[in-house]
């Protein structure tokens, strides 16, 4: 496999906001294992702008047992701006330009977004993400909506961009050559999918889960959340991704003949309790842990 050949591939990257590693490795994901081994790996930001802002100019979460499996070998880096950080270290695809986006775009592949969390609001004039893509698709709901618990608890499906996997590969399929970004939020609080839609007891945690988020509870009396409570929580988002690998295996099976280079990763974890906070947006190993699947699709 030489890089050539790496950089001529169209791409699919993608991100399971909020997923914690340790879901991701109880969870059965049989699509995701197609691209090969689940990687431990610490992300470069605590919250979405962050990492994202990152990753679009090329800085993966690097996963900690040393360089990245591909194509039969192992990479320092899959892509590097070789322009701003010249480095000896070896990556299989340096580009020139400030983000992916603008070095794909410009070797002509479409360039395509997709998004469900507020921070990829493209409506949104102070979202400055979506803005980075030629073309994206928001599901989610406005980032300016009033967010009651009543707009967050919500069963969801149309919200989620992996429900439009069909739409998405044949916008990518217009295209000689394509690289597709996805944000999926069903792995993000309120972790509902059609495989898990509300239940009393869900919604319930839910409520007090959000409570902590916001930090207006310090998790005692009657909002407290228990061991159980917080196991019945994590068995959401392992529902809930298990419910993205199988659209995941949509989307692969509509793009695998064009042979595309494919990165999943989570954008940050989440903290439940570990370190006497809930949430992300803090320092903590269970926020900057992830998850982390790379490989090439169509490769036999
Ligand atoms: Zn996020």
């Amino acid at each position: 496999m030489t890089n050539s050949d790496l950089a001529d591939r169209s791409v699919v990257l993608v991100t399971l906001d909020s997923c914690r590693y340790d879901v991701a490795a109880s969870a059965h994901t049989p699509n995701l294992a197609k691209l090969g081994p689940l990687l431990r790996a610490e992300s470069p930001g605590t919250y979405t702008l962050p990492t994202h802002a990152a990753l679009f100019n090329g800085y993966l979460p690097r996963p900690a047992s040393g360089p990245f499996p591909l194509g039969g070998r192992g990479v320092d880096a899959i892509w590097r701006s070789a322009a701003a950080r010249p480095s000896k270290r070896s990556s299989a695809i340096p580009f020139g330009g400030p983000t992916l986006m603008a070095h794909y775009a410009e070797r002509g592949y479409r360039v395509l977004g997709a998004g469900g969390v507020t921070f990829f609001d493209a409506s949104e004039p102070a979202n400055s993400l979506p803005g980075l893509f030629p073309e994206f698709l928001y599901f989610g709901r406005p980032a300016r909506s009033a967010a009651t618990a009543e707009t967050r608890i919500t069963d969801r499906e149309e919200q989620l961009p992996l429900a439009h996997t069909r739409k998405l590969a044949e916008l990518c399929l217009e295209a000689e050559r394509f690289f597709l970004f996805v944000n999926c939020p069903s792995t993000h609080i309120p972790y509902t999918t059609p495989w898990s839609p509300l239940t009393d007891r869900s919604r319930e945690l839910l409520r007090r889960l959000y409570l902590l988020h916001d930090g207006r509870a310090i998790g005692s009396g009657e909002d407290a959340l228990e061991d159980r409570d917080v196991q019945a929580l994590l068995q959401m988002q392992r529902h809930a991704l298990e419910w993205a690998d199988s659209r995941l295996g949509d989307l692969f099976s509509r793009l695998g003949a064009r042979r595309p280079l494919v990165v999943v990763c989570a954008d940050h974890g989440e903290e439940f309790g570990e370190g006497g906070r809930f949430g992300h947006g803090h320092p903590h190993p269970m926020v900057s842990t992830v998850p982390l699947w790379c490989g090439l699709l169509g490769e036999g």
